[in-house]
């Protein structure tokens, strides 16, 4: 089959043969129709989730749905036909986060899809049976990319933070492909929202969303109070520079929650012990999803509660066009790859 091999951590995948995958004992082969692109995607192919060489050749690409074709030994046949979305983390299935539901904290977490084993920048995969996630066999699988890694990201980091009806609510880099979804999820759970970003483009779509938006270029010039003189009660920063750290801990009223999602390598900030306890302030990391939050998130794409934002649709010989647009910020919310 064609497909995309990342063949040194760095540089973008090449397009070329790829030997078809055969599902081996507790694995399905899956005919994927299409693969989210996103940020994180550039992230693996950076090299910033493993960079061993003996991992490569590797096809990259995580966020992909598709029908199960096959399965391996030791594996139901009935999954035959079932239409699933990949879960990104090669979870054990076994540990104590695991068995109580929390396989994005897994203690044996053995890497991730695109990474530390093939992902869906090709028309077939294999994954283990327990990262194939049934979902609903009437959504569109364009529409489905957002599904495994944007809203249930953005699920996850709603519960994670505890949103709910009265909450306010900062998204800080929210025209971005978890952001846009991230908005969504916020505002069902019953919070008032302002988006930040820095383009016209990304600030009219954060608005179409049903969110206040917010230019972020000059951030010492921002007000922090953007909720009618009242100060946020939860600030989600998917940047993670000291600026917009900074910012965002100043912009949260007392008792707030600080939420970082920024996974770069070269990112850190400081915060000043002192405010965090006169505001007696939380500081919280949200990881990816739960299986559940993902059949979640499925289920809202699916109903009409969360609109998919892809700004760009690519066939397979011009996705790297989408790893340039990400990379140039004028990317509105995530890519699709259609296969
Ligand atoms: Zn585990």
């Amino acid at each position: 089959m064609r497909g995309y091999r990342i063949e040194s951590w760095g540089t973008d995948p090449v397009l070329t043969d790829v030997p078809d995958p055969v599902p081996g004992r507790g694995e399905v082969l899956v005919q994927v129709e299409a693969c989210g692109v996103g940020a994180t995607v550039l992230n693996c192919i950076n090299g910033d989730l493993a960079n061993d060489p003996e991992l490569l050749p590797r096809v990259p690409g995580h966020e992909f749905v598709g029908v199960i074709r096959d399965v391996g030994p030791g594996v139901d046949p009935t999954v035959v036909g079932r239409r699933i979305a990949a879960y990104f983390y090669l979870f054990c299935g076994r540990c104590g986060p695991c068995t109580t539901g929390l396989e994005q904290r897994c203690s044996r977490l053995a890497g991730f899809v695109g990474v530390h084993r093939d992902g869906g920048y090709a028309p077939l995969a294999t994954l283990p049976v327990r990262n194939a996630v049934a979902i609903p066999d009437d959504l569109d699988p364009i529409a489905a990319t957002v599904v495994p890694d944007a809203v249930a990201t953005s699920l996850h980091l709603t519960h994670r933070a505890g949103i709910g009806t009265g909450d306010r609510v900062v998204i800080m880099g929210a025209g971005g492909g978890v952001g846009m979804h991230a908005i969504q999820t916020t505002l069902n759970a019953g919070a008032a929202v302002v988006g930040i970003d820095m383009t016209t483009e990304k600030l009219d779509a954060i608005s179409d969303l049903g969110a206040a938006a917010a230019r972020g270029e000059d951030l010492t010039g921002l007000s922090p109070e953007l909720f009618g003189g009242e100060r946020a009660t939860v600030v989600v920063d998917f940047v993670g520079t000291p600026e917009t750290v900074d910012w965002s801990l100043d912009a949260l009223g007392m008792g707030g929650r600080f939420v970082t999602l920024t996974t770069f390598r070269d990112r850190s900030a400081t915060f000043r012990s002192r405010r965090m306890v006169f505001q007696e302030l939380a500081l919280l990391g949200s990881r990816y999803t739960t299986r559940t939050e993902l059949e979640h998130a499925a289920r809202m794409v699916s109903s009409g509660a969360v609109k998919p934002v892809i700004g760009a649709t690519k066939r397979l010989e011009d996705v790297l066009e989408l790893h340039a647009m990400l990379r140039a910020n004028e990317l509105v919310g995530r890519g699709a790859l259609e296969l």
